[in-house]
């Protein structure tokens, strides 16, 4: 469709919420290189956390130039806008060169009579029974299914085309990634009504070169999947299917490819994804899992890292309802397993860094504990200088658990195809 910038095979994408990671996240990149596979790094950060953390997008853009600079990285990268609408756009056009599409919002709001006619006469033809290729399975599509899938799904992606056309009328065509994303919404779509969202995709004239649905399952902060892993694969491989058959039938770009959005942490799906990907590539976006990293760093370094990790964890379990509240649908947290401050405030390095740590190997691992902190990274902005000042002085302790925690756990399975920490612990308890 066009030819401008494109986005490789496997991407990562990676949140920095303060902006002091980003050598240490490309970091994880060269080392991918090095073992043999090419990751581009994609920096997203998303209006709401701007908001929060009370950032803006040019810092962003700094800190990954910055990096790229500094470390010598001459392949491509890029600065995400992500999970923008309409109304949040404008301020990411300066500094950013992909832009996540969010029209989770307009799902279920009907578009105009005429214009779902239009659609389903243009359409006609997918009604009929589609046989994908790669995946031994067909699916049929009604009449009546493409109707209420324009129903559903039409108005949402005229919507994506209006900020779509915004964001080419400032940078003009081909100077931007586009990706359409529906993944923060109650149902997962299924792999049928993914190409039909597709074909309106392709009538919209948006080069989208990834998508990002909803998937069946739990994908909760910071945390492991929660669903079925067998029915997970399924979906992705029909998925993955259906995206190269919209590709060959709709003229979409040929490397259109799926995100997984809060991919980070999804350790026993990993196997599934890296399977059902190894041809298409895949996006993953881990967001979160870096400031956690911080933390751990902080803590590991002991001293006055120690007692800021413990402060902030004493702030984010006194504030724990509010902020916790823009995150209900996405984490699951048990205030009976949250552990008091006044008992945290005794830890060792040791001990908050093995409660806090993702390693499901270990007893002391505390995912509830876990999960308050990983939505409690407004404490650490309103401390301003107090964290960033640690961050800086603990850079080199933070630094390895960052570049650590993306490659090994991360990398290494989704890419590069090597056993997730969950396989080898099971493997460890087969034995
Ligand atoms: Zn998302």
């Amino acid at each position: 469709m066009t030819h401008g910038l494109m986005l490789g095979k496997y991407s990562l994408g990676v949140g920095d919420r303060f902006a002091h990671q980003a050598k240490a996240q490309l970091q994880a990149c060269i080392e991918a290189e090095k073992a043999g596979v090419e990751v581009i790094p994609v920096w997203n950060k998303s209006n709401r956390e701007h908001n929060i953390i009370g950032s803006e997008p040019a810092s962003t853009r700094a800190a990954a130039d910055a990096a790229v600079k500094a470390m010598g990285w001459k392949k491509p990268y890029f600065c995400d806008a992500d999970h923008i609408n309409l109304t949040t756009v404008d301020r990411f056009m300066a500094s950013c060169d992909f832009y996540t599409i969010d029209v989770a919002d307009a799902i279920g709001k009907a578009a105009d009579a005429a214009a779902i006619d239009h659609f389903l006469k243009r359409r006609s033809d997918l009604a009929g029974t589609v046989r994908l290729e790669g995946v031994d399975q067909t699916f049929t599509i009604t009449p009546a299914m493409l109707r209420a899938t324009a129903e559903k799904f039409l108005h949402a992606v005229q919507e994506a085309g209006q900020v779509y056309r915004r964001i080419e009328a400032a940078k003009g065509q081909g100077n931007f990634i586009t990706e359409v994303s529906m993944d923060e919404t109650d149902s997962a779509q299924t792999p049928a009504e993914l190409l039909i969202i597709l074909s309106a995709i392709a009538d919209e004239g948006i080069p989208v070169q990834t998508i990002a649905p909803k998937f069946t399952g739990r994908f909760n902060k910071g945390v492991d999947y929660v669903g079925d892993v067998a029915q997970f694969r399924k979906e992705i491989d029909l998925d993955v299917a259906a995206i190269a058959w919209a590709v060959k039938h709709f003229g979409l770009p040929f490397n259109l490819k799926l995100s997984v959005h809060s991919g980070s942490d999804k350790f026993s799906i990993y196997s599934a994804i890296h399977e059902a990907t190894k041809q298409s590539g895949v996006h993953l976006k881990t967001a979160g899992t870096t400031w956690l990293e911080e933390i751990i760093g902080l803590a590991e370094a002991g001293g006055d890292g120690l007692a800021l990790a413990k402060e902030i964890y004493a702030e984010a379990y006194a504030h724990r309802e509010e902020l916790c509240a823009p995150y209900a649908t996405v984490i699951d947290i048990d205030p009976a397993k949250l552990p008091q401050p006044a008992v945290v405030a005794k830890w060792t390095s040791e001990q908050y860094t093995a409660t806090l740590r993702h390693d499901q190997h270990s007893s002391q691992y505390n995912s509830s504990f876990r999960q308050l902190l990983h939505v409690g990274f407004k404490i650490a902005a309103k401390m301003g200088p107090r964290y960033l000042d640690l961050l800086e002085s603990n850079e080199a302790v933070i630094a390895k658990n960052v570049t650590g925690n993306l490659f090994d756990r991360h990398i290494a399975p989704v890419f590069l195809g090597k056993p997730s920490p969950v396989a080898v612990l099971e493997h460890a308890e087969a034995r």
